[in-house]
């Protein structure tokens, strides 16, 4: 069998640090799993701009095309902020998503239950852990409708447009029922169907697509409903599919019920295997450098990597338990607790390769 090839997209700020521990992870569990991987360094964000005056190098995007799964650090710190917009970090990870046709993103707000008192949620709704997974349609809807200003009744005025094809909607959807299939079998469609066309579209079309899933338990809901009930009961949730607009703020709800920054990974996905993972956090300018940044988030991203894109879920498995087991005896500072040693981002990386090979 030929080696799966993976980008790595180690960016700005920690970045290359959190990259780099997330590599020493993903070499353990391949040789534990006998799985041939090569890995290639591709530039993007500010690293970019400063190697070759482009967020996005073409060099890039053709070995992101050629690849299996990209594995992204983060973009963008001071140094940069204050360059023109076509020069700016995250320019690079918009084109990268584009380029990529990655139309869904997949954020599991997850508790691991020695983390729990991280969470701003009391123990009781959350109980011994939490598992949602959030799916947001991510390249349409109203961050890509028709825009603009007019004049109304002598005003200025500014619009924004909702609009959603059969085509969009049907594949996200389907993507989503094909996640709840693989756990729980229950999806929960989020909308605006009591006010917006292009809400009441999204519902009759999830509705056919459940045709597809009779095995799947489909609920609808307001969004504004979704957003109390995230904090009030999540556990009620298992997967939620949403549009673009209404995913970015359920999904950052979402991260915060999980309480750390740091433990939260990301995957974007196109539909065929190819993916990109990344963390959900940016490039902690205010750490860099310093071997103190959490790299679990990225860590947990591989392991969604091996799941979705390179066909691996018991290598997958291996990586999450041993994110689960490292916390009983390792943190890093963003999560230390009494009692448990506090390591570097490095350190870290170590022993979750360590925890995986003796597993
Ligand atoms: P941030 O997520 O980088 O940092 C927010 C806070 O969380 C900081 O105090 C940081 O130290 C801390 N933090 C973040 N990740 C951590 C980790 N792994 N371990 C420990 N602590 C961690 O958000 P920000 O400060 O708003 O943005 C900083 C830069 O990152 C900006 O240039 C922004 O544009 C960029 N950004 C990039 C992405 C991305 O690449 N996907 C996402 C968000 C922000």
């Amino acid at each position: 069998m030929s080696a799966k090839k993976v980008v790595l997209l180690k960016g700005d700020g920690i970045g290359p640090e959190i990259v780099g521990a997330a590599c020493t992870a993903l070499e353990a569990v391949c040789k534990k799993h006998d799985i041939e991987i090569e890995l290639e360094d591709a530039l993007i964000g500010g690293a970019a701009v400063d190697a070759a005056g482009d967020p996005l190098p073409q060099k890039t995007v053709d070995s992101c095309l050629a690849a299996d799964a990209v594995l992204l650090g983060a973009v963008g710190g001071y140094k940069w902020d204050s360059l023109p917009s076509h020069l700016r970090p995250e320019k690079g990870l918009l084109g990268i998503r584009k380029a990529l046709g990655l139309f869904a993103n997949l954020r599991p707000a997850k508790i691991f239950a020695p983390l729990k008192a991280a969470s701003p949620i009391k123990d009781e709704i959350i109980g011994d852990s939490l598992d949602v997974l959030i799916v947001r349609e991510l390249t349409g809807g109203i961050y890509f409708g028709e825009k603009g200003r007019k004049t109304v009744n002598g005003a200025e005025a500014a619009f924004d447009t909702e609009c959603y094809s059969v085509p969009e909607i049907e594949r996200i959807a389907r993507m989503a029922f094909e996640f709840a299939m693989k756990r729980s079998k229950r999806l929960c469609s989020v909308d605006k169907e009591n006010v917006l066309e292009s809400s009441k579209l999204w519902r009759s079309v999830v509705k056919k697509v459940a045709e597809e899933y009779p095995q799947v338990e489909l609920t609808h809901m307001y969004v504004d409903n979704a957003a109390m009930q995230l904090v009030r009961n999540p556990k009620q949730f298992d997967v939620i599919v949403t549009s673009n607009m209404f995913g970015d703020i359920l999904s950052d709800e979402a991260s915060q019920i999980a309480g750390s920054i740091g433990m939260l990974a990301s995957a974007s996905l196109n539909g065929d295997a190819r993916g990109l993972y990344e963390p959900i956090h940016g490039s902690a300018p205010d750490i860099a450098g310093k071997d103190i940044a959490n790299p679990l988030a990225t860590i947990l991203s591989v392991a969604m990597m091996l799941r979705f894109s390179l066909d691996e879920p018991a290598a997958a498995d291996d990586i999450e338990a041993a994110v689960a087991g490292v916390l009983d005896v390792a943190r890093t500072p963003d999560i230390a607790a009494d009692g448990i040693k506090t390591v570097g981002c490095a350190e870290m990386g170590r022993m979750v390769a360590q925890i995986i090979s003796e597993q």
